[in-house]
């Protein structure tokens, strides 16, 4: 990424509530609305724009792997509107697809850099409304008792004494782990990436359907370290748990969250309607109240004080271009189960 401009957090906040002001409308039809977030935050989204608009809207919570399998799936009937939540590549996948459609919001001038990146990577058709870098969570009770110092990098996760008791999604159904699967494979070289995945296979428990699922695992001490995107380790570490976020120092990848307009949305113009509201400071000011602490993509919107401070670490340069591409994305998933998921 070229433009790290969420450098300036947490100074916006009392722009954030102004446009927010509700005047209930009357019913205005409906949205169906794919959400890759987490459930919390799906709902205060979809309520939000209900209360404002008088749209209804139909909300499904997903990760983002499925979420594009399904959009794939109904291509010849669309169901959905509006694909809101979840990591880039996924989206971009879908974009290239011709799954998604192009849409140029008035909202876009104030958007930062890094989300306009995704829109015109998608060529219009997708565009970014948070970001957030994948790391991992260990639970301080679990490593402590098992006497090893505690992980800072990714090469820690190896420990034969973390044997089983490691976390991670399956990078088909989760954006957050194909996310981990395209950051390794920068970050150390296709071949090195591999090995290392095939090494940490020894010390996974179980690949989770859903990206943020290891780190409540890891808060209750259900597992010693989930890998997860920061921000989804914050959650459980601001409310008291024994969990310590960590942002591994050989360097790590990052999301830029997305929003797309499904191809052949029945309810078009309020798909429209609710992607201009969702990038508004207000709509993205309700992100924290729901316990999700990304960085968001309108410069005005305030940046939750909890939320990982992405401008000290260490980032690799993802090419989301690449690694969202369908052949990338289908090469490296059909590539992972065969020589990682297949292992014993
Ligand atoms: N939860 C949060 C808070 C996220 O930011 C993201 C990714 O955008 C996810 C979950 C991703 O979910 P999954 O990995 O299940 O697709």
């Amino acid at each position: 990424m070229k433009s790290k401009s969420w450098l300036k957090a947490g100074l916006f906040a009392a722009l954030a509530t102004a446009a927010f002001a509700a005047t209930p409308a009357r019913a205005q039809g409906s949205l169906v609305m794919y959400c890759g977030v987490q459930e919390e935050w799906c709902r205060a989204m979809s309520n939000a724009f209900e209360k404002e608009t008088g749209i209804k809207v139909a909300m499904t919570r997903k990760s983002a792997g499925e979420i594009y399998a399904q959009l794939k799936a109904e291509a010849s009937n669309p169901r959905g509107d509006i694909w809101w939540g979840g990591t880039g590549d996924p989206h971009l996948q879908a974009a290239e697809e011709g799954l998604t459609l192009e849409y140029e919001s008035p909202k876009n001038k104030e958007l930062h850099s890094w989300a306009l990146d995704q829109w015109k990577a998608a060529k219009h058709r997708s565009v970014g409304i948070y970001a957030g870098a994948l790391g991992f969570g260990f639970n301080t009770e679990q490593i402590k008792a098992k006497g090893i110092p505690e992980p800072k990098c990714w090469a820690d996760l190896l420990n034969p004494k973390l044997k089983d008791d490691v976390q991670v999604a399956d990078p088909n159904s989760s954006g957050t782990a194909y996310n981990l699967l395209a950051t390794v494979v920068q970050l150390m070289g296709e071949e090195k990436g591999f090995d290392y995945l095939k090494a940490l296979h020894k010390n996974i428990s179980q690949y989770t359907k859903s990206g943020a699922a290891p780190a409540k695992a890891a808060s209750l001490g259900e597992t010693a370290v989930g890998i997860v995107f920061i921000h989804d380790a914050v959650v459980f570490a601001v409310q008291g748990d024994p969990i310590k976020p960590v942002a591994p120092c050989e360097g790590t990848g990052y999301e830029i969250g997305s929003m797309s307009i499904v191809k052949g949305a029945r309810n078009l113009e309020n798909a429209k309607k609710f992607y201009d509201w969702a990038l508004t400071p207000a709509a993205q000011a309700l992100a924290a109240p729901a316990k999700s602490y990304q960085v968001p993509s309108n410069k005005a919107a305030p940046v939750p004080p909890q939320s990982p401070k992405m401008d000290q670490m260490k980032l690799i340069n993802y090419d989301f271009v690449k690694y969202g591409s369908s052949a990338e994305r289908n090469r490296l998933l059909a590539k992972w189960d065969k020589e990682v998921k297949a292992l014993p």
